[in-house]
């Protein structure tokens, strides 16, 4: 069937974000053939698919393209009413010079505080509040992830199922620990990552590792001062006679660890003790309309409610940095925006590249021509609230309120570096789909359009589509989000990833050198 020029069943439907914008967003699923005529008179001249622009008015080439109120490209050859527009007819301008911003200018006022939600949580020593309560077993090498995956599918088959309060069992496994320079400046990167995803709260509090023996990352670098007894065995120890004693070894130190987790239990916390990382993955145009909106108003509730909330992908923020840096709480805040920045800019140029290598083929195919219009719709996320803190990538967030944690926005490197943050609950917006989860940190994720969460009805937990057509306004989706994480964060409710076991591998950042 020929979708192109099949008539559309339902009225043409697009979206005009800001008044001053010379584009409109196509809503209607199969996009809209040449010739549909709007109510107000506007005719498309070529086929348009859905979440892809159409010129509200003529653009002479050079002139600018204008989406939410901000330049997101010029046009390439002149552009007519009705037209298509998508990365053909559109130049990228260059990103926001960091030297002229407005720091700190205009910091939100702190919002009206929102009490009385609370969420069933496991709560630790260090104040820090689990949502689920999981044994982690880290790794100071890859040398160790082969034993670590046979030892780990002993333990699932005979240990897990005698504690029944511990949910599961992870193993932090990755490239890591050796083959690295380790003292190159960059390495910090990694190796605090390392150090701070073993104390993610999920894991309880105590830090187990197991090593090779011979690593350049020795495995007592991962633990936390005053855990140095008892919490970490090396492969190469003499004492272990054969692979089986190995095994052995690590299993007895795993249950030791088993009957102290069976012991917690769930007790009623309030909604500040959330720690929500968010991140989007398989933009595309309607990111910016709906499921980033509503995602950005609920960060505001989470603010309001005294939780910490955090942003991240460089990338996605870089074009829009000029709308973020006014916002900062302080001048110190801003700073570390701008120094964030620029390390990117320049993490990027050594690879030869600029933020344009960030745009995939199915953000395009959504209808994003550039990084641009991606990062404008990506930064909605953020909400309104004043920005308190920025992280380093991999540092961990010791500030509530709306924080900015640098990281790639590659997903499953985001999702590792905001694991190592602190996150307790991570929310994922999506317009193409993806079937991405975390094996220790529950991962609700949104959809952008209606059309993937019918599709996708068994993998997406939230439908932001309905705002797009009218039939839901953001707050309300956003109030849906707030009370879906409290469900996710108490454990009665199963996000999809979960109930699948759908689990990425963690995947470290490391911009230092490989040796
Ligand atoms: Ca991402």
């Amino acid at each position: 069937m020929n979708v192109q020029s099949k008539a559309p069943h339902e009225p043409p439907r697009r979206i005009q974000v800001a008044p001053g914008d010379n584009v409109a967003i196509i809503v209607n699923s199969l996009g809209l053939p040449a010739g549909t005529e709007f109510s107000d008179g506007l005719v498309l001249n070529h086929f348009v698919p859905q979440g892809h622009k159409v010129a509200l008015a003529d653009i002479a080439d050079g002139r600018d393209i204008i989406r939410y109120n901000e330049v997101i490209g010029t046009a390439k050859g002149d552009i007519r009413r009705g037209d298509w527009i998508n990365e053909d007819n559109v130049v990228m301008g260059t990103a926001p010079p960091l030297d002229q911003l407005e720091m700190a200018t205009r910091p939100p006022p702190k919002p009206e505080p929102l009490t009385g939600y609370t969420f069933e949580g496991y709560r630790n020593a260090d104040g820090t509040v689990g949502t689920k309560n999981i044994l982690a077993v880290s790794t100071s090498v890859q040398c160790v992830s082969g034993t670590m995956e046979f030892a780990l599918q002993r333990i699932k088959a005979e240990l897990l199922p005698k504690y029944l309060n511990v949910d599961d069992v992870v193993v932090l496994t990755h490239a890591y620990g050796c083959g690295v320079a380790i003292n190159a400046p960059q390495a910090i990167v990694p190796i605090r990552t390392l150090q701070n995803l073993a104390q993610n709260p999920n894991f309880g509090g105590e830090v187990l590792v197991v090593g090779l023996g011979c690593e350049k990352l020795v495995p007592e670098r991962l633990l936390p001062a005053g855990q140095e007894n008892n919490n970490t065995l090396r492969m190469q120890d003499e004492a272990f006679v054969g692979f089986g004693a190995m095994i052995d070894g690590i299993m007895s130190m795993v249950e030791d660890r088993l009957k102290i987790l069976n012991k917690r239990q769930r007790e009623t916390v309030p909604a500040a003790e959330l720690i929500v990382g968010m991140q989007c993955g398989g933009s595309d145009a309607f990111s910016g309309l709906t499921a980033n909106p509503a995602l950005g108003f609920c960060a505001d509730l989470l603010v309001r409610a005294g939780a910490t909330v955090m942003f991240s992908e460089v990338t996605e923020v870089r074009d829009a940095i000029h709308l973020l840096t006014p916002r900062a709480a302080t001048k110190e805040v801003a700073d570390a925006l701008v120094r964030e920045m620029k390390w990117y800019d320049s993490y990027l140029e050594q690879g030869g590249v600029d933020r344009g290598a960030n745009t995939t083929p199915g953000n395009k195919k959504g209808g994003l021509s550039n990084v641009i219009e991606k990062s404008l719709g990506s930064v909605a996320k953020s909400g309104t609230s004043a920005i308190n803190a920025v992280l380093a990538p991999g540092e961990k967030v010791r500030q509530r309120g709306l924080v900015f944690a640098a990281t790639p926005a590659s997903d499953f490197v985001c999702g590792t570096l905001q694991m190592a943050s602190g996150m307790n609950l991570h929310v994922f917006t999506t317009g193409r789909g993806t079937p991405y989860g975390l094996a220790a940190v529950p991962v609700i994720k949104v959809a952008t359009r209606t059309e993937l969460a019918k599709r996708w009805n068994d993998l997406i937990d939230l439908d932001a589509g309905p705002i797009a057509t009218g039939e839901k306004t953001i707050e309300q989706v956003g109030w849906e989000l707030f009370q879906l994480m409290l469900d996710v964060a108490s454990g009665r409710k199963k996000v999809w990833a979960d109930h699948w076991g759908l689990h990425n591998d963690l995947t470290l950042f490391n911009p230092a050198p490989v040796t």
